[in-house]
């Protein structure tokens, strides 16, 4: 399927010179929705997951639905003083700006097998926080699946040592 065609461009969003690149309305298309949630849990079909893990927001958005596909569970990594019990945390840093990540110190068993989504991958600061998160835990990253990847930013340099699959490239 032709995802670009549902992923709109805002420009100097949410900061001058950045290019945000609005997933909306590939949510909004509930064919192109489902089409995206179908690739990722092919994808992730023969890694025998045990959990689904994926950072606020976005990575909610199109993780649930897969972990749902799945019949896992889903552990949620959310932004410092979110979640209600013991976490770990690490900080990282964004296409734009510096932030922390945690995780609910149960999450995750040693062992367990996961598969960590995002709407998109841009320089890897969020994906490399949330695999330190799960492998901190004893957790095995066995996938990571995006919906868009920007190239040029060079995130992939962060995972050369995970099996990854991005949706739409630019
Ligand atoms: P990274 O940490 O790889 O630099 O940035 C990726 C994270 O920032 C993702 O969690 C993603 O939701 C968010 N993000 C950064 N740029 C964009 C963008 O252009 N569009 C969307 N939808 N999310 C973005």
């Amino acid at each position: 399927m032709d995802y670009k065609k549902y992923i709109k461009i805002v420009n100097d969003w949410p900061k001058e010179g950045i290019e945000f690149k609005d997933i909306t309305p590939w949510m909004d298309n509930g064919e192109a929705y489902k089409a995206a949630v179908n690739e990722m849990v092919a994808f992730a079909k023969e890694k025998d997951i045990d959990i689904v893990v994926g950072p606020e927001a976005r990575g909610f958005i199109i993780g649930c639905p897969v972990s749902y596909a799945l019949g896992v569970g889903f552990a949620p990594v959310r932004k410092e003083g979110k979640l209600p019990r013991e976490v770990i945390k690490v900080d990282y840093g964004l296409e734009y700006g510096k932030n922390v990540l945690t995780i609910h110190k149960d999450a995750i068993k040693p062992g367990q097998r996961v598969l960590i989504t995002d709407d998109l991958l841009a320089t890897g600061g969020t994906i490399e926080a949330t695999i330190k998160l799960v492998e901190q835990l004893g957790g095995i990253v066995v996938g990571c699946a995006f919906m868009i990847e920007l190239s040029y930013l060079n995130g992939m340099d962060k995972l050369k040592d995970y099996d990854v699959l991005a949706l739409v490239k630019y």
